[in-house]
């Protein structure tokens, strides 16, 4: 089965073809039309590991390096990560409500003085 590379949507149609004859592709999900290239293709095991990579917090550019993706390709795939994600995050009421509740206090910071030779010449 395809998937669309922006949305990972099953729901993909058959689009005409480009200028040298490869066959065209469009999702109808969110009308992104996609040519295939063998090379580009990323299995969704591979998707998956990288969404683990992902959330163990290495660097795009070290999981450019361990999986063989492009950056490009890679910051897509992050944005689309994130934007499946819903607005509260999974959150419960009850969770913002107690987040919200919590306070950030102010630091303080007291004076710390040095000298230099004598305490006259104070730094
Ligand atoms: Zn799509």
């Amino acid at each position: 089965m395809l998937i669309c590379p922006r949305c990972q949507s099953g729901n993909v149609i058959l689009n005409g073809r480009i200028h040298n004859g490869k066959q065209n592709h469009k999702c109808k999900d969110c009308s992104r039309q996609f040519v295939l290239n063998n090379k580009h293709i990323i299995r969704e095991e591979i998707r998956m590991l990288i969404g683990n990579a992902l959330l163990e917090r290495n660097s795009l550019r070290a999981i450019c390096r361990i999986f063989g993706v492009n950056l490009t390709w890679l910051q897509g795939f992050t944005h689309s990560l994130w934007e499946q994600l819903p607005d509260d995050l999974g959150l419960s009421k009850k969770m913002i409500k107690k987040i919200k509740k919590m306070q950030v206090f102010g630091l303080q910071a007291d004076e710390m003085w040095s000298f230099v030779g004598r305490k006259a010449y104070k730094r």
